[in-house]
């Protein structure tokens, strides 16, 4: 079985799911199971989750809002489904149940973190409907699949934990025996329910990590991730534009890109596809004969670097090492923490701050304590050779025309970070790059 995820851009309206009806067919030719998730179509989410705030305080704005998620919903299955009825009146359903929760919010003036769920989960459900429903009409035998009753969490919501074990145990129950009359099973990513039936969300970009949970659950062959660029690049393409394809990478190298910025991959989709032994590659819907990149437990060596990624957007604090302990024990810094370097008096941590919120929070953590804060990007590059002498050298030399706050290697000898002022991270993430394609 291959287990095949669509990205927001892959599902966003009528011309991308046509080609991902095409990658779909042409891959059941080959007589492969396919078990398909779908992300909500791009922009969907992040209105979902605008509309339940919305919906506390403005009842009028937050239903017409609603009216047009579902507006978009119907113009793709008129536009896709040469017989749109059936799927209309699905997507009118769904729709109806969501202004149902508005309405109940606005009723209640009160949005919970299980109500925020639930509303986000809309966009997944809309999705996986046309899809089923577009399938069918090039008369594939395929089957819509609810997700959450597979995918079980617990009740931490917008980032559950999965229990893997229960979770697999339901697969093994119900979605594969699905597989006996179906070629296709078409089901949401980024959605689960707890035990009770409560619906939770696995973190923003979750699809790709429902794709490997749920490719493990049902041992599968390979998950393919189907995204809007030709696999994964040696930088991100929006930023760097020499980046270039990387034909194939190993697990770890691919973990660590991708918890540094490379959002091509959701960081944690690599976990349950490495215990598993099961290969991803990350392909493009909009050029499926592009060779993409092939993610293994292999190591691979194109070159001593392979990549480079940002995240932007941090806040760097230095001083003295017991201080700093003392700052990095707080609940609300610890989720934040993304580097540390320690030595017996002084130490320095870089934490991610992308909201006003998260600043407010660190900058109150901070009062008293004589640590210093200053806004910072970091940017990782990575492959095999990342630490030896002459390429951290070229590393350096790249960055001399700006203040670095620090340089370290990574715990994995495949990464190397730079901690930079975020004024400078554009340009040492190309001047590095430079180094990369050389
Ligand atoms: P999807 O909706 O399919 O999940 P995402 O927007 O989450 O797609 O991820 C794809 C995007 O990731 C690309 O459009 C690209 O801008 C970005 N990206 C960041 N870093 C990289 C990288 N190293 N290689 C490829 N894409 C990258
Ligand atoms: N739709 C969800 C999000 O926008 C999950 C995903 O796209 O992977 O975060
Ligand atoms: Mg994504």
């Amino acid at each position: 079985m291959i287990v095949m995820k669509f990205g927001g851009t892959s599902v966003a309206d009528s011309a991308a799911l046509t080609s991902v009806l095409t990658i779909v067919t042409k891959t059941i030719d080959r007589s492969t199971k396919l078990l398909v998730v779908v992300s909500a179509a791009s922009g969907t989410t992040n209105q979902l989750l605008e509309l339940a705030r919305m919906a506390v305080t403005d009842g009028d704005e937050a239903i017409s809002l609603c009216k047009a998620i579902i507006m978009r919903h119907i113009r793709i299955c008129n536009e896709l489904i040469p017989a749109p009825d059936a799927a209309c009146l699905d997507v009118s359903e769904i729709g109806n149940e969501l202004t149902r929760y508005v309405e109940g919010i606005h009723f209640l003036n009160e949005c919970t973190n299980q109500s925020l769920d639930k509303i986000a989960s809309f966009g997944e459900r809309f999705t996986s409907c046309i899809l089923v429903h577009a399938l069918r009409s090039v008369n594939v035998r395929c089957r819509l699949f609810d997700a959450t009753s597979v995918m079980r969490t617990d009740d931490q919501y917008h980032k559950a934990n999965v229990d893997f074990n229960e979770t697999r145990r339901l697969c093994t129950r119900a979605l594969i025996p699905e597989f006996d009359a179906h070629d296709v099973v078409v089901t949401q990513g980024y959605i689960g329910a707890t035990p009770d039936g409560f619906v939770t969300t696995l973190g923003r970009g979750g699809s790709d990590y429902s794709a490997a949970i749920l490719g493990s659950a049902v041992g599968a062959e390979l998950i393919q991730i189907w995204t809007d660029v030709s696999g994964v690049f040696s930088a991100d393409p929006r930023l760097v534009a020499t980046a270039r394809p990387i034909p194939s990478l190993s697990f770890s190298e691919v973990r660590e890109l991708a918890l540094y910025g490379a959002r091509v991959l959701h960081p944690d989709t690599i976990k349950p596809a490495i215990d598993a032994g099961i290969a991803v590659a990350v392909l493009n819907t909009f050029r499926p004969d592009d060779e993409g990149t092939m993610i293994t437990h292999v190591d691979v060596t194109h070159s001593r670097l392979h990549a480079v990624s940002i995240v932007r957007d941090c806040t760097f604090i230095s001083g003295q090492t017991a201080e700093l302990k003392n700052v990095l024990g707080h609940a609300n810094i610890k989720s934040k923490i993304l580097l540390e370097s320690h030595s017996i008096e002084r130490s320095s941590a870089v934490l991610i701050s992308q909201t006003e919120e998260s600043r407010t929070e660190i900058d109150v953590s901070l009062v008293g304590t004589g640590l210093e804060a200053k806004s910072a990007s970091i940017i990782i590059a990575t492959g095999p050779g990342a630490t030896e002498a002459s390429v951290l050298s070229a590393i350096a030399t790249a960055c001399t025309e700006h203040e670095i706050h620090e340089l370290c290697n990574g715990m994995s000898r495949l990464s190397v970070f730079i901690v930079c002022r975020s004024e400078s991270g554009a340009d040492i993430l190309n001047k590095i790059h430079g180094i990369v394609v050389n």
